[in-house]
């Protein structure tokens, strides 16, 4: 791989405007090219990119493609940007390339209960218009609203519905991709197994836009599920907490769509946030939101009240039952206004990823806290807690400078990415690496690491597909 680049001349922007037309290139405009050189991991590194493409057609992808290639230019792909690795970072100028116009919901085949889209799709728009054949999308984040359907597949997207219905990588069986050359694989389809040689279709999902452009997706779709109730459950301690989610799952008739943990910190900060306030938020270190879904609204109690019961036995000191969509917003709002609420207080908060076998969070809260006292400071964590995946946020002291901080902030998730490691765990449970973690890659992965460069180099093989992500070059 290589990050010597050759600098776009006018001849290279009237080439790749031939190519896309003239309403689709952002070019020589500082202001309108500025909103895609971050994301929202909350960093303003990297240099405008040169030029933004806007192209509209798998053909557009390819053509593009294989100029860069042809001509050394680095290309950076977007989604909706609302990454928390810095992936759609242009860190070496160049092009972006950005999938909003690709924004098509082609096909929704309900006889083989698969939608057909291209990767510029707003995630929530397309499980809004599967639900209007009764169909649902099950492999959405946490940010289905910002995110696209593309940025979720590049980084194999988790959320909240994981335990029950596992991240984006499960729910993709087909794949177009514009490799850096320009030629066009088409991987899957609408078939539901394959072991017909190595999973290519595979390797993409989670490869963050550096092995090829993703043009095209077909989704795995299931039956909507039937109604849900949610239950808020404080407890007095992490260890309390995370001893107890095992035994609800055990007792529930069937596996909860969704475990989530808050700690106290995050929840005070979200609390205060949303203008809001909980019972037994002061006597509470750790709260599970555990949501339930039955056949129909008759047999919602028989589904939640053994898992209350099971909390309860564990130790919860209350369980608070959300059976109305007001309600239960009221519980959601809080954990997916976690970090828009730390934002208010550290607005250049940025978050870990870290995932471990479940057993051993409390072990990672506690070495957590000894961090956080250590160094004085707060680190609120909230996360995935049945998929052992968790988001922990240090927050900027008022007595330390911006470089100060800088530096010790990246100790410190890096610190706690590799303890996870240490438990069996990774880097990186759901939202990717990036640039801002493609150090802690390197230390976790060893031997892998050397295995994945390979693989990067064979497919592209000029490194011009978004250079400086996952490796360090
Ligand atoms: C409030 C908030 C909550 C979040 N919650 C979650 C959560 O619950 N779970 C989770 O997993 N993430 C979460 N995220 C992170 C983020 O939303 C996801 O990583 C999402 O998948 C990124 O999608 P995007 O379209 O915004 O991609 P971008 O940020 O635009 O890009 C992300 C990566 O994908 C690559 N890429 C994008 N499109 C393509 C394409 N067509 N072909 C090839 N590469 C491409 C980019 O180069 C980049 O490396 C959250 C973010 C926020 C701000």
């Amino acid at each position: 791989m290589t990050a010597d680049f050759r600098a776009l001349t006018p001849d290279d922007i009237a080439a790749l405007r031939a190519i896309v037309g003239e309403t689709a290139i952002l070019y020589g405009d500082a202001d309108r090219l500025a909103p895609y050189r971050s994301d929202e991991s909350g960093h303003g590194h990297g240099a405008n990119p040169d030029v933004v493409l806007k192209p509209c057609s798998t053909d557009q992808v390819s053509r593009i493609a294989a100029y860069c290639n042809r001509h050394r230019i680095p290309m950076t792909p977007r989604g909706a940007g609302s990454g928390l690795a810095g992936g759609a970072i242009p860190l070496y100028g160049g092009v972006v390339l950005s999938f909003e116009r690709m924004s098509s919901i082609l096909e929704i085949d309900v006889e083989n209960m698969v939608a057909v889209v291209e990767p510029g799709v707003i995630t929530n728009d397309l499980c809004q218009r599967v639900g209007e054949d009764g169909l649902f999308y099950a492999g959405y984040p946490m940010s289905v609203q910002s995110s696209s359907i593309g940025g979720n597949v590049a980084c194999n997207a988790g959320g909240a519905k994981v335990i029950k219905y596992g991240a984006t990588a499960a729910h993709v069986l087909g794949l177009e991709v514009v490799l850096a050359s320009g030629e066009v694989l088409q991987l899957g389809g609408k078939r539901r197994k394959d072991s017909s040689g190595y999973s290519l279709l595979r390797l993409m999902v989670g490869s963050e836009g550096t092995l090829g452009l993703i043009t095209k997706i077909t989704l795995r779709l299931i039956p909507q599920p039937g109604p849900s109730a949610d239950l808020l459950v404080p407890f007095r301690s992490t260890e309390d907490a995370v001893a107890a989610f095992p035994k609800a799952i055990m007792a529930a008739p069937d596996m909860p769509a969704a475990v989530e943990f808050i700690d106290r910190l995050s929840m005070c900060h979200a609390m205060a946030y949303m203008g809001t306030t909980i019972p037994l938020a002061d006597n509470a270190d750790a709260f599970l939101i555990i949501q339930v879904e039955a056949k129909d609204a008759d047999a919602l109690f028989d589904v939640y009240r053994p898992v209350g019961e099971a909390c309860l036995e564990a130790g919860a000191l209350e369980v608070y039952v959300a059976d109305t969509l007001w309600a239960s917003e009221r519980i959601w709002g809080l954990r997916r206004n976690c970090l828009e609420a730390l934002r208010v207080i550290d607005p250049t908060v940025e978050g870990g990823d870290f995932v471990v076998p479940s057993t051993a969070i409390p072990a990672m809260m506690t070495f957590i806290r000894a961090l956080a006292d250590e160094h004085g400071v707060e680190i609120p964590c909230a996360g995935h807690v049945a998929d052992g995946n968790i988001h922990p946020h240090p927050l900027k002291p008022e007595d330390r400078s911006d470089d100060e901080w800088n530096g010790q902030r990246h100790e410190l998730l890096s610190r706690i990415a590799m303890k996870a490691v240490e438990y069996g765990g990774a880097v990186s449970g759901e939202h990717g690496v990036g640039f801002l973690k493609n150090d802690i890659l390197a230390q976790s992965k060893g031997d892998e690491l050397r295995a994945m460069k390979a693989i990067k180099d064979a497919l592209d093989p000029h490194g011009i597909l978004n250079p400086g992500k996952l490796f360090s070059n």
